[in-house]
C-alpha cells in the first residue's frame, strides 16, 4: 500500500471515505487538467463541482490572492472590509432578491446552517421540510436535513425534519409518471404532508440534487411547492451549492428552473465560486437576513484573501460567459454520451443540464442500482486519464461529471471517449 495512503488510515477517520482502490494525490492542476505525485495527467470532469468551478490555477484568481495575500489577511469581521463589501453587492445584485444581504461563510454547511438559523427564527418554528434523497452539509443540523440516509450519520436532531417527495424518480411508483402527473402527485403529497403538521420553518431543496446524483425535477416543481407554502408562510431555501453561477446552463442560479414564484427567500452558495478558496455565504431578504438580534459573526468567512479569489473568478464567469459556455459544451457532451451509450445494458439513462451530468448505472435488464459497476467504471476511466464522480441515492450507482467551466469541446470530446472506452470495459 503506498506509504501516504497508510499514514492517512491512521490519522484521519475512517468516515473520510477516498475515492479508488489505490487514491489518487493530486499535487497540481492546469485548466481542466490535474497531475498526481508520479506525474501523470487527468483531465478533470469532477473537480468544477467540488471546488475549481472556473480552471485549475487561473491567472487571474492566483494574481488577486496572492496580491491580497502581500497585502493583509485580517478578520472579515469588526472591522470594514472592502472585498467582502464587492463581493456582496455583486451577489445581491446577481440573486434576484429584491433589498437583499449577504452572509458569508466558509463552507456549504455553515451556509446552510446560518439559513436554518435564519428560516427558523423568522418563523419560530423548528419544522423543516427537506427533499427525499437530498444533501446539505455534515453539521449537527445539516445531516438532519439530509434525506439521504448514506450521508446523515446521525439522528439526534433538534430540528423536526419532515422529508417530501419530488426530487427523485429513477425508479419506484413514479418512475412511468409524466412531468405533470409526477408534479400533481408530489404537490398533492406536500399538501397532505402539511394538513398534518404545525407551522413549517422553511423548505430547503437543491435544484437538482447534487450528491444524489444529479437528479432534476421537472422544472417549475419548487413553483408549485411554493405556492402551497406561501399560502402558509413558509419559506423556500435554494440550496445553489452545486447548481449556482450558470453551471446548469440555461439559468445562472439553479431555481431559475421554477421561477414562476420569483427568487427563493434565502440562497445558499459554496464551492466553486472561490475557484477552490473556502467560499460559503447565504443571500436573502432583509426581513429574515436582519430577524436574529444577537451578535453572529464567522471568524474566517469573508475574509479578504477568500473575497479577492471570489470577486476575480466572478469576473472572469461573467467576462467569458461560461454559463453560455456550460450550455453549450454540456449539451454537446450530454448529446455525445447519450449516443455512446446507446444499448448499453447497465446504462439506465444519461440525464443533465449544461456542465452537470449524471449516468445511471443498473443490474441489466432491472432498475436495480449497480454500485459495483460505478466504482468499476471510476477505475476503468481513471485508468484512462479521466478523472470523474459518483453519487445516487441511497446506493452509489450514478456517475457524475461535473468538470471546470471552462471547458472546450475538444476536451469534451476527449473526455467522453474516456468514458466510453470504461463503460464497454465493465457494461
Ligand atoms: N449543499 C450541497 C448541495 C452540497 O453538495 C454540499 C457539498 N457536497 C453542501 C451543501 C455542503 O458543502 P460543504 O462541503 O462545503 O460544507
Amino acid at each position: 500500500m503506498n506509504d501516504l495512503l497508510k499514514r492517512h488510515q491512521a490519522v484521519i477517520p475512517d468516515w473520510v471515505a477516498l475515492y479508488y482502490r489505490d487514491p489518487v494525490e493530486i499535487t497540481r492542476g492546469e485548466g481542466r487538467h490535474v497531475f498526481d505525485a508520479d506525474g501523470n495527467r487527468y483531465l478533470d470532469f469532477f473537480g468544477g463541482i467540488l471546488t475549481t468551478m472556473t480552471a485549475h490555477a487561473l491567472p487571474e484568481v492566483t494574481r488577486a490572492v496572492s496580491e491580497q495575500a502581500g497585502r493583509i489577511i485580517h478578520s472579515s469581521t469588526l472591522y470594514l472590509n472592502r472585498p467582502m463589501v464587492e463581493l456582496a453587492e455583486r451577489i445581491a445584485a446577481l440573486s434576484g432578491i429584491p433589498d437583499a444581504r449577504v452572509f458569508f461563510t466558509t463552507s456549504g454547511t455553515e451556509a446552510n446552517d446560518t439559513a436554518l438559523l435564519l428560516a427558523t427564527a423568522h418563523r419560530r418554528s423548528n419544522q423543516i421540510l427537506a427533499m427525499r434523497n437530498s444533501y446539505h452539509g455534515r453539521s449537527f443540523s445539516t445531516v438532519s436535513i439530509t434525506g439521504n440516509r448514506a450521508w446523515s450519520p446521525t439522528t439526534l436532531s433538534p430540528l423536526q425534519t419532515l422529508y417530501v417527495h419530488g426530487a427523485v424518480r429513477t425508479r419506484g411508483p413514479y418512475a412511468h409518471l409524466s412531468d405533470a402527473e409526477f408534479t400533481a402527485a408530489c404537490v398533492a403529497d406536500l399538501t397532505d404532508l402539511l394538513g398534518h403538521t404545525g407551522d413549517v420553518a422553511a423548505l430547503i431543496a437543491e435544484p437538482v440534487q447534487g450528491v444524489g446524483g444529479f437528479t432534476s425535477p421537472p422544472d417549475g416543481l419548487y413553483a408549485a411547492f411554493c405556492d402551497v407554502l406561501a399560502a402558509r408562510g413558509a419559506l423556500w431555501i435554494a440550496d445553489e451549492v452545486q447548481t449556482g453561477w450558470g453551471r446548469t446552463g440555461e439559468h445562472f442560479w439553479g431555481w431559475q428552473a421554477h421561477g414562476a414564484s420569483g427568487p427563493p427567500d434565502l440562497l445558499t452558495f459554496a464551492k466553486g465560486i472561490g475557484n477552490g478558496m473556502s467560499i460559503g455565504g447565504v443571500v436573502g431578504r432583509a426581513e429574515i437576513m436582519n430577524g436574529i438580534t444577537a451578535n453572529s459573526i464567522s471568524t474566517f468567512g469573508g475574509s479578504p484573501i477568500t473575497m479577492a479569489a471570489g470577486l476575480a473568478n466572478l469576473a472572469y464567469l461573467l467576462e467569458h460567459d461560461l454559463q453560455g459556455n456550460a450550455r453549450r459544451v454540456g449539451g454537446l457532451l450530454i448529446e455525445r454520451l447519450r449516443a455512446a451509450t446507446a444499448g448499453l445494458s447497465r446504462v439506465r439513462e444519461v440525464r443533465g443540464r449544461g456542465l452537470m451530468i449524471g449516468v445511471e448505472l443498473v443490474r441489466p435488464g432491472t432498475d436495480q442500482a449497480d454500485p459495483e459497476a460505478a466504482a468499476a467504471v471510476l477505475e476503468a476511466a481513471r485508468a484512462g486519464g479521466l478523472l470523474i464522480g459518483k453519487g445516487g441515492g441511497h446506493d452509489t450507482s450514478a456517475l457524475r461529471i461535473a468538470p471546470p467551466l471552462t471547458l472546450t469541446a475538444a476536451e469534451a470530446a476527449e473526455g467522453a471517449d474516456i468514458l466510453e472506452h470504461a463503460l464497454r470495459s465493465v457494461c
